[in-house]
């Protein structure tokens, strides 16, 4: 084989909850990520070393092009577990927002996974794809696995949810927040008093999502870092304000923002508050999920 490409959503979280510090500094989380069909496309070819492009309709500035990048790293990680003596040259097309709090950089770790054992015939089980996930970042496990999770610990250790449709008017920021920035200002806000978690999402969010009821949803939702992005990035609340005024069923930080998700009721009313950010000048992407994790394109 001489190219792979692999396709790997967005995701926004439904429910973050947010609790204690680990003794290794990380936080302890209870989340309900849910992947949407924002699609990051990753292609692979043959190639003696490594190297990485990057298109999209996204602000690129901040992605490294070396090492640093995720899905290098996800290569060399893949390189040193299966002892394949390879590389890849790789092309990321990408539509999620960079920094926005919808993982894009995870979605692109998962998919160059999948390309480069493709690609190398390495045969990884999911099991071991999804341990080099959880070693290459929280989200990338849930990027290999899609549809809508649980995610407990650091968000690495998932239990899937059944899931209906639901449609969401995304809205991007001009700006980027660090998550390791959000999170120590949610320490700042919090004081010593970090709540302890829940033990499991409400059920009255886990019925919402079974049963396809939006308005159901939008009583759910909730993000334990919208707080802090706010506190880092005040202006998210006119967007926010935006959206209670074009009738959104319910709005919310995504993730460590600064994204802006708003939920409507079905695919006439997304388009409509689609129409409307986009008549106040925003910069709008129209979103359903769930969605599939990291995939590889067969033609
Ligand atoms: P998260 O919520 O998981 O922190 P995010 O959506 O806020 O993610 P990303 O778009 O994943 O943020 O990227 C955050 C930073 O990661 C970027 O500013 C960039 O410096 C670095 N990065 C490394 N690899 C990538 C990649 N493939 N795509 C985007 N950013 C990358």
């Amino acid at each position: 084989m001489t190219s792979v490409t692999v396709k790997a959503p967005g995701k926004i979280n439904l429910a973050l909850h947010v609790g204690p510090k680990d003794s290794a500094g990380y936080h302890d989380l209870l989340t309900v990520f849910q992947a949407v069909n924002v699609w990051e496309t990753l292609t692979a070819e043959d190639a003696p070393e490594f190297s990485l492009t990057v298109t999209g309709d996204v602000v690129l500035d901040e992605i490294p092009l070396d090492e640093n990048n995720l899905v290098i790293q996800a290569a060399r990680a893949a390189q040193r577990v299966t002892g394949h003596g390879g590389a890849a040259a790789f092309h990321v097309d990408k539509k999620v927002p960079v920094g926005g709090g919808m993982a894009g950089g995870s979605a692109d770790a998962a998919a160059a996974l999948i390309a480069v054992d493709a690609l190398w015939g390495t045969n990884l089980s999911q099991v071991q794809l999804l341990e080099l996930a959880s070693e290459l970042g929280s989200d990338v496990p849930f990027m290999l696995e899609g549809y809508t999770q649980i995610g407990r610990g650091r968000g690495h250790l998932l239990e899937g949810v059944e899931s209906l449709p639901f449609f969401w008017v995304v809205v991007p920021q001009p700006l980027h927040l660090s998550t390791p920035l959000v999170y120590s200002t949610l320490d700042e806000l919090r004081g010593d008093s970090a709540p302890a978690l829940p033990t499991a999402p409400s059920q009255a969010l886990l019925d919402a999502l079974f049963a396809g009821e939006a308005h159901a949803l939008a009583q759910e939702l909730v993000n334990d870092l919208a707080a802090p992005a706010l506190t880092l990035a005040p202006q998210i609340q006119s967007v926010l304000d935006s959206g209670t005024r074009l009738g959104a069923l319910a709005g919310m930080v995504s993730g460590s923002g600064p994204t802006c998700v708003f939920l409507a009721e079905d695919a006439d009313h997304q388009a409509r508050l689609a129409d409307g950010f986009d008549a106040e000048g925003h910069y709008v992407l129209r979103a359903s999920s769930p969605a599939r994790g990291a995939h590889r394109l067969r033609r």
